[in-house]
């Protein structure tokens, strides 16, 4: 299974399903990316192989930002709707989840016991949170750090808000995730190879961060707001 994102002035979705494809050899069921333009944000998503996927995505649309991902199911069959990307009932988060959230049965009843469900999975319990600490007035960037303070278990995460085209939020734990660093443009990847298409320049993410990624910059915050500097790397494999 695998994440990957991509924000720029290229078209997305080409660069999403092309990275999916090197991250296919990790395993996975299904498949999906979101893409963002000015319309707002559309998802694609299909059961099966990446090539089924991108017989699905609309080749028209053109977006310069979104984010991909395969699953491996653990809480939920396989299936269209089990796929990722999940989105929260307004319509306005969406996110990429590799991992198992624990608690998110309790979560649920603590905070999200009215939402309405659409899938069997433990991460669309994520999605719904974070809309949840956004309606009580938190800035996505606040109502995401709360929401990694809450959950417990594995996750890389990878997340749009459709109020802030700009943006790509991404955080870890007990799950691989870098972000790569190009020229006018910034992505998101488990696994270098999945973006050595369009950079090789990498910077490692840590447990416990969040980080902010727009098409100029990659902020890297502690959970407790204090941001990091961290020198990237040259990822030397051949693609
Ligand atoms: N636990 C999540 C699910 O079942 C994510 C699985 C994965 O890592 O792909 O949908």
């Amino acid at each position: 299974c695998g994440i990957v994102g991509y924000i720029g002035n290229q078209d997305a979705k080409e660069i999403l399903l092309k990275g999916l494809e090197k991250l296919e050899y990790r395993g996975y069921d299904s498949a999906g990316i979101a893409i963002r333009n000015e319309e707002g944000i559309k998802v694609f998503k299909e059961k099966g192989r990446i090539a089924e996927l991108r017989e699905k995505v609309d080749g028209d649309v053109e977006a310069k930002t979104g984010i991909g991902h395969t699953r491996w199911a653990t809480h939920g069959k396989p299936s269209v709707i089990n796929a990722h990307p999940h989105t929260s009932t307004s319509g306005r988060f969406t996110l990429v989840h590799n991992g198992v959230i624990e608690n998110y049965e309790e979560v649920r009843t603590e905070f999200i016991k009215d939402v309405q469900l659409t899938s069997q999975t433990d991460t669309e319990i994520i999605v719904h949170l974070i809309e949840h600490f956004s309606n009580e007035g938190l800035s996505t960037e606040d109502a995401f750090t709360k929401v990694l303070k809450t959950i417990h278990g594995s996750y890389a995460i990878a997340l749009l808000d459709s109020e802030e085209s700009e943006t790509i939020y991404v955080a870890k734990h007990k799950s691989p995730l870098l972000v790569g660093l190009g020229d006018d443009f910034n992505v998101v990847a488990s696994d270098a190879m999945a973006m050595l298409q369009v950079t090789d320049q990498f910077v490692e993410l840590n447990d416990e961060e969040i980080v902010i990624v727009t098409k100029d910059n990659v902020t890297i915050k502690t959970l407790d707001g204090e941001t990091i500097n961290r020198d990237p790397y040259t990822a030397e494999i051949d693609a």
